[in-house]
């Protein structure tokens, strides 16, 4: 059984798993760098220890340094959070060899996922449905350019290696392709050390929505249900939804299925998402399975009544999944609001320096905020600036958007810039209202949001 988690991260996630644990009755362990010495994620655990210097570079993606500090303090098991060394298949190996639990899946799922190509194979072989394109070894020039030629323009090039939205670029038409393909080569190779690319068919109007899956050491695997993350600004996500609004029964059972099929062709263990893009006539595609805890999953938590760290512990220490597919069943809607210390009149640049003021909404049963900063605490350059994730749930989504709306108007932080308005005016939108989501939901309505 686990007795102690050392949490491999910081921020709201480090608090996050905290929370859970505290109430399994486990022990935890911060670690910090130096800018996080008197952070909340360090308050809160049982225990914390020093990692290293500010950059992540040297504290919260050094390994070695991390087993060395779950082993000083005997911890059982690690949580990385998400981001970091969470889908870093060597340190999840490093665990291993050292008797420390990994709460996350088996290196080999996480490797096999670790490659957009490869995972490309591997869903094909096993029956997902994928973007129509090409994930072939053959790089050379001209090979990609004829697949872009016969799939048809527009195409989208993408890193093999690539997340966060680098290494991508769309090309609208055949004379665009050269130049785009060395650009994106760049950006990949400067990147991930690795330019190969893939060439997919780009859809002009596609929903971003993705399936919880879990899956336990003794072959049982269940979704539960989908995220609506078409919300986005380069790629990343700005307001998350769960249930997708308006997704058919059947069309939602077919994903979910077509997830867990994703899952098992890996022998997944654990927490992952299964990311699709889906299309107005009802046809998805598998993008990529992230093969960690999302920064999302509270939307899920607030639809299922579940708790997926919970889940994640359990399901490390061997345990079955508490419940079976038929067992699980959502209610309402819930919203996930990003706050970000970034600046919208300034093209979205992180926002540094003390938060003088910060005065979240009231939590209750509608509204969760998930942070893991205090009022006076520095937003630094070195990590992420969000501030926090504002999670709302009401009976049905109008009721619900009610609640973000209000919440948003009640967040109120001073002392460094914030997306916050923003978020309202995405929410209080009249297409986000009439569910007119699409992935490119604000390049298309920014006369509105801005
Ligand atoms: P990354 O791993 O870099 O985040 P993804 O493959 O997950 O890249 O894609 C990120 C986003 O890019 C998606 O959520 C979607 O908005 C958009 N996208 C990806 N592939 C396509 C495609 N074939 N057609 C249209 N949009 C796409």
């Amino acid at each position: 059984m686990i007795k102690k988690i050392l949490i491999a991260n910081r921020g709201e996630i480090a608090c996050r798993v905290i929370k859970t644990a505290r109430r399994m009755g486990i022990a935890t362990v911060a670690v910090y760098s130096d800018a996080d010495a008197n952070a909340l994620h360090v308050h809160k655990a049982d225990e914390s220890i020093h990692i290293g210097a500010a950059p992540s570079k040297e504290s919260y993606l050094v390994a070695d340094r991390i087993i060395e500090a779950a082993k000083k303090l005997n911890v059982d098991a690690i949580h990385p959070g998400y981001g970091f060394l969470s889908e870093n298949a060597a340190f999840a190996e490093k665990c291993k060899q050292n008797n420390i639990i990994f709460i996350g899946p088996p290196t080999s799922a996480i490797e096999a996922m670790g490659s957009k190509s490869a995972a490309k194979h591997i869903m094909e072989k096993a029956g997902v449905p994928l973007v129509p394109g090409y994930h072939g070894d053959d790089q050379s020039e001209s090979l990609l350019k004829k697949s872009a030629d016969d799939m048809g323009y527009p195409v989208l090039l993408k890193a093999a290696a690539g997340g966060g939205g680098k290494g991508m670029r769309l090309v609208n038409a055949e004379q665009e392709f050269k130049e785009a393909l060395a650009a994106a080569k760049r950006e990949a190779s400067a990147s991930f050390g690795d330019d190969t690319m893939l060439v997919e068919k780009y859809l002009t109007q596609p929903r971003h929505v993705e399936i919880q899956v879990f899956c336990d050491q003794h072959g049982n695997g269940v979704y539960l249900f989908e995220r609506d993350c078409s919300v986005q600004r380069r790629h990343q996500k700005v307001i998350e939804e769960a249930p997708a609004p308006g997704l058919a029964p059947d069309i939602r059972q077919q994903m979910g299925e077509a997830a867990l099929k994703a899952a098992q062709a890996i022998d997944y263990v654990g927490a992952g998402t299964v990311e699709f893009l889906y299309d107005k006539d009802g046809s998805f595609y598998f993008m990529e399975m992230n093969t960690r805890l999302q920064v999302e999953h509270p939307v899920t938590e607030f639809i299922t009544g579940e708790d997926l760290v919970e889940w994640q512990i359990n399901v490390a220490q061997g345990q079955p999944l508490p419940k079976k597919q038929n067992e699980l069943s959502m209610h309402g809607h819930a919203f996930e609001a990003r706050i970000y210390a970034e600046d919208p009149e300034n093209d979205f640049l992180p926002s540094t320096g003390r938060l003088s003021l910060l005065q979240p909404p009231q939590e209750d049963r509608h509204v969760r905020v998930d942070t893991g900063v205090l009022e006076g605490d520095e937003v630094s350059v070195y990590y992420d600036p969000m501030i926090a994730k504002l999670v709302v749930w009401d009976e049905d989504r109008d009721k619900a958007l009610q609640r973000l709306l209000k919440a948003l108007r009640e967040y109120y932080i001073d002392g460094v810039a914030t997306n916050i308005e923003f978020l309202y005016n995405v929410a209080a939108s009249k297409p986000f209202r009439e569910q007119d989501l699409v992935t490119t939901f604000i390049e298309k309505n920014k006369q509105i949001l801005f």
